[in-house]
């Protein structure tokens, strides 16, 4: 009957009582009675691979048919059976001969079916028998066999102490293995101690410690107690040296795990001390030295919270982040920015007016202006907020040197930054830190670049900033210069206000025209002519020679300078006849760079000589000029100069100073159209065209036949070529050109004018008078006719220039026409027949010669004209040609 309840148990407690009623049925099975020849008969379980001993419980795993049924038979009749271990495990019906001689005499239980549909039964040894015969093979097997005593062992004597010997070597020898052995239960040994026959000990040792199967039978057929427990002290002994090994291996195993988590351990703490300490890895030592850093410099306390805040973020960041980069660059900026350093101001007036004088001539207005300045500072020390000062003039009149001048005056510290072609407002205000390799503005820039937090910040040509879609930087400019706003000047990189209030900010254009009206407007503004020749002599011989020649190595060790007084002796002396030459025929310009770069070319040449030890010159002849600058790049007008029909003097202010113009005018057979050549603006043709309409209105008074108008066409040409040039001021000049051209009264050669015709023959005032005075007088006219209403600017003319030239203020056109035309009508000029004008001015003939020559940036090269003075912010449309403005209001 097959019950397999017991083994199907969840419940452990069941399974514990179930196994236990199941083991005492199984005590309950008598031992087979010996026969009469001392022998047993019963039925036989062969085993395979398990081997029961005597006193052993354990269960068996049945397959082969003839087992069961000798197990079951067995087990109905309560009896024992004998278990047989063959020899060769893989026989399936093994014969007499196939099972070792000694075998177990065992209970048996009731079998169980196993979930793999093996059959298990639980048996227990009860003593060893010897194989006698087999008395049938079918269907199971049932031998005879001969039970053997076990013999009890003494403890007398010698072999009985030998006997002890081994028993407790083999009881150490267990213990070690069970204290080893995570497997075997404390308890093994425990029951092992309390064994008292040397042969069960050993049956159950090598029960527990389980060694090889051909071990195990080994020691299951050998009949001496004493024998056996050798052999087990064997496999004790071995077991031992394998379990130690093991454990061995695993506690360095175990220590090497150790060793590793407790260096982790280590290095955490490690770690969190030197954190705490500030005393890292290379990284964290950096950011710590970092913040330090930014404890340790004074800031304002803003940009110290912002400081530490940005390095709280790095140390959340591992180093190699992409961010990183972008936050140190940042926290550096705060740092480099000179928050709270200045330069304390020297406002000593005397002092300021030595340095002025010691490296300036002239200048009188904006020296005056400059002084004025420092004295109100030294007075109302406090007062932040300082006019912002502007100075206007061509390029080489000084105001950049006047403005470092200023600076050392007042011991600040000068910056300079060009606003020329400035269009974004990212420029001055930086990009917000979203962007790629976005940095402060240009304005920030510069103050770092300076170090202190007021310096003399020079702003140039601020008459050429742009605006396009990117913004307008005006209005940023606004808030750096308004001195309401400029106190938390607020950079987008930055996005922290900084205080620009304590900057001196001087700005520099060419003409006020351009600069946006609400800039001008808090600006004040300081004009610098133009200078006549005698102050570019001046200037030449007391700053651009000395300067020259020490650049050059002219000046000998020792020499502060050379000065010009003739006493210098043996040391290289420019001519007065030969600076004059250089300015008139090398240079034409209203300031002086050209000129200093000119006598730098000379000096150098000198110098060349010089090193070679070849004989040089120590006085600079007009002669030499030519000799080392070659041949004059502007020819002397007045030289060349006539009186012609049809072509007038205009002149023109530009943002260089001021220019000479001709107007050339041609009647050709035709009807009557008008044709206007030379780049002119709107207003300048509209300008053309009122000319016209009063000359028609005036032809009868003008002596002009009416008709002939009719029948001719009018081209008027203003040479230049492709400098774009507008405004309403050449108007009396292109009515002086056309009545001429008419009438056929020549214009005076040497006279300029400037001035807007109304229809009416009305004169209007125009603009720059100054420069174009200075042009007419560089040019060496003589008569010069400007509106009547424009005297008032002749102010501002130096007095050379007024007394040397004859400047007729007109208020009609009719007066224009009395001072600049002839009188007579000249024979072979008859309007009717007009002729080809011959080109009338050779400096203009040359310099369309060289039309396709580069412009330089700012500063025109020696070869090159000076008028083509590039100025960044002319309107769009003129961009493709040379950066030039000539406006003629
Ligand atoms: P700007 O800024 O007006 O274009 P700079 O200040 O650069 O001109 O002047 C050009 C050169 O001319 C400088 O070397 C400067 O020293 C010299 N210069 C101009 N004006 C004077 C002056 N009044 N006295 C002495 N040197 C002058």
């Amino acid at each position: 009957m097959k019950n397999n309840s017991w083994f199907m148990q969840d419940d452990e407690d069941e399974f514990g009582e179930a196994l236990h009623r199941r083991t005492e049925e199984l005590y309950r099975v008598p031992n087979t009675e010996l026969d009469v020849d001392g022998y047993i008969t019963c039925s036989v379980v062969p085993l395979r691979d398990v081997v029961v001993y005597p006193h052993m419980v354990s269960p068996i795993f049945v397959g082969r048919e003839a087992t069961l049924l000798a197990i079951e038979e067995a087990h109905a009749e309560n009896r024992t059976v004998i278990a047989l271990n063959q020899k060769d495990p893989e026989l399936e019906e093994p014969s007499f001969n196939d099972f070792l001689p000694i075998g177990v005499e065992m209970g048996v239980g009731r079998l169980l079916d196993m979930p793999d549909g093996s059959s298990s039964a639980l048996v227990q040894g009860r003593r060893r028998v010897k194989l006698v015969d087999f008395i049938q093979t079918e269907p199971f097997i049932v031998a005879r066999a001969k039970p053997i005593p076990e013999k009890g062992v003494g403890y007398n004597g010698e072999a009985g102490k030998q006997t002890e010997a081994t028993v407790r070597t083999v009881l150490e020898l267990f213990e070690r293995c069970v204290q080893l052995d995570r497997s075997l239960p404390e308890e093994a040994y425990l029951y092992a101690m309390n064994i008292e026959e040397p042969g069960w000990l050993a049956d159950m040792i090598v029960t527990t410690i389980a060694p090889p199967l051909e071990d195990r039978i080994a020691l299951l057929q050998i009949l001496s107690a004493k024998e056996r427990l050798k052999r087990v002290v064997t496999l004790l002994a071995q077991e031992a040296d394998v379990l130690e090994l093991e454990d061995e291996i695993h506690s360095k195993a175990q220590s090497e795990v150790d060793r590793t988590q407790r260096e982790f351990y280590l290095r955490e703490q490690l770690k969190a001390i030197q954190t705490e300490l500030g005393e890292g890895d290379p990284w964290t030592r950096e950011l710590y030295e970092l913040r330090s850093r930014i404890e340790g410099v004074s800031l304002p306390e803003e940009a110290q919270i912002r400081a530490l805040k940005e390095v709280e973020r790095l140390m959340q960041m591992p180093p190699m982040s992409p961010e990183v980069g972008i936050i140190r660059t940042y926290i550096d900026w705060i740092l480099d920015l000179p928050w709270t350093q200045a330069t304390e101001d020297n406002l000593d007036v005397k002092h300021a007016s030595e340095i002025l004088e010691q490296y300036h001539f002239g200048l009188p207005r904006a020296k005056e202006r400059i002084l004025e300045f420092i004295a109100v500072k030294s007075l109302r020390p406090k007062r932040s907020k300082q006019p912002i000062l502007c100075f206007v003039g061509p390029p080489g009149t000084g105001k950049t040197s006047l403005g470092r001048s200023i600076a050392e005056a007042l011991g600040r510290k000068f910056v300079r930054l060009s606003l020329g072609g400035v269009r974004d407002e990212a420029e001055i205000r930086g990009h917000r830190r979203t962007y790629i390799g976005a940095l402060p503005g240009r304005i920030l820039q510069t103050i770092r670049r300076a170090g202190t937090i007021n310096p003399l910040f020079m702003l140039d040509e601020i008459d050429k900033l742009g605006v396009d879609f990117r913004g307008d930087p005006a209005s940023a400019l606004l808030e750096v210069l308004d001195p309401e706003q400029n106190f938390s000047f607020s950079d987008h990189y930055l996005e922290l206000p900084f205080d620009l209030s304590k900057v001196m900010f001087i700005t520099t254009a060419n003409t006020t025209v351009t600069i946006p009206a609400a800039l001008l407007d808090r600006m004040e503004v300081i004009e610098f002519p133009g200078y006549i020749e005698e102050e570019k002599l001046e200037i030449s011989h007391r700053f651009l020679i000395p300067r020259q020649l020490e650049e050059a190595g002219l000046v000998e060790a020792g020499d502060e300078a050379v000065e010009y007084n003739g006493t210098n002796k043996g040391k290289v002396v420019f001519q007065e006849k030969a600076l004059q030459r250089m300015i008139r025929e090398y240079t034409y310009e209203a300031g002086v760079r050209n000129m200093e770069r000119e006598i730098g070319r000379a000096c150098r040449k000198v110098a060349r000589l010089k090193a070679e030890h070849k004989p040089y010159p120590t006085h600079i002849t007009p002669a030499m000029v030519e000799k080392f600058l070659g041949p004059p790049q502007f020819y002397n007008l007045e030289a060349e100069r006539q009186d012609e029909i049809g072509v007038a003097t205009a002149i023109a202010w530009t943002e260089n100073g001021g220019e000479i113009m001709p107007v050339e005018i041609l009647l050709l057979p035709g009807k009557g159209n008008l044709q206007i050549t030379g780049q002119i603006g709107n207003v300048m043709q509209e300008s053309a065209q009122a000319a016209l309409s009063y000359l028609k209105s005036r032809a009868v008074q003008l002596n002009i036949d009416p008709e002939i108008f009719e029948n001719v066409d009018i081209h008027i040409h203003i040479p230049e070529g492709a400098i774009p040039k507008d405004g309403p001021s050449a108007g009396i000049t292109i009515c002086s050109a056309l009545v001429s051209a008419f009438s056929g009264r020549e214009v005076h050669k040497d006279v300029g004018m400037t001035g807007e015709i109304t229809l009416r023959g009305k004169v209007l005032p125009v603009g720059g008078i100054r420069e174009k005075v200075l042009a007419a007088h560089r040019s060496g006219l003589k008569t010069v006719i400007i509106p009547s209403r424009n005297q008032k600017d002749l102010i501002d003319v130096p007095k050379k220039a007024r007394s040397e030239l004859k400047i007729i203020p007109v208020e009609h056109m009719d007066q224009v026409l009395d001072y600049a035309l002839n009188p007579e009508v000249k024979k072979e000029a008859k309007p009717s027949r007009p002729r080809r004008k011959k080109e009338i001015d050779p400096h203009l003939a040359q310099k369309k010669a060289q039309g396709d020559a580069p412009s330089t940036p700012r500063d025109a090269s020696p070869e090159e004209p000076g008028r083509h003075l590039p100025a960044a912010g002319v309107d769009e449309v003129h961009q493709n040609y040379p950066r030039v403005r000539i406006v003629l209001d």
